[in-house]
């Protein structure tokens, strides 16, 4: 992985493939990009370092999803959701292994991957959000 110091989102997949939830960290001023950006968001910063956060978090919101993009159909309905990371970051995803009728706001999730994805999906995100 010659390029994996580059802070683009196919790196940010890449590392969630081998199962690690990274984010580029601003060495100016210390925000988390999650999913990473190359320049620091808050201060403009290009000197960021690649961090792995703690797979944990809180739920903050979620929408169940019943209709679909033609690629996501046959998972419907699903859930998707903000999750706060212990870290701090606020990380969009699916929610998985649960029903979408147990679902609340605020419970303890664990961010768990999904390695068995094809690699013609290089945009799929594949880590995915789990009750605790
Ligand atoms: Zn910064």
């Amino acid at each position: 992985m010659p390029e994996s110091h580059l802070f683009t989102i196919e790196n940010f997949y890449h590392f969630a493939k081998e199962r690690k939830l990274m984010a580029a960290q601003c060495d100016n001023c210390g925000t988390l990009l999650v999913p990473p950006r190359p320049v620091c968001t808050n201060c403009l910063s290009k000197n960021l370092e690649w961090i792995k956060l703690k797979p944990k978090g809180k739920l903050l919101t979620y929408t169940v999803i019943h209709v679909a993009s033609p690629r996501f159909q046959s998972l419907a309905p699903y859930a998707v959701g903000i999750v706060k990371l212990e870290d701090g970051p606020n990380l969009p995803g699916m929610i998985k292994g649960i029903e979408p009728e147990n679902i609340k706001v605020g419970m303890d999730v664990l961010v768990d991957f999904d390695t068995n994805i094809p690699a013609e999906w290089p945009m799929w995100p594949r880590y995915f959000f789990r009750p605790s």
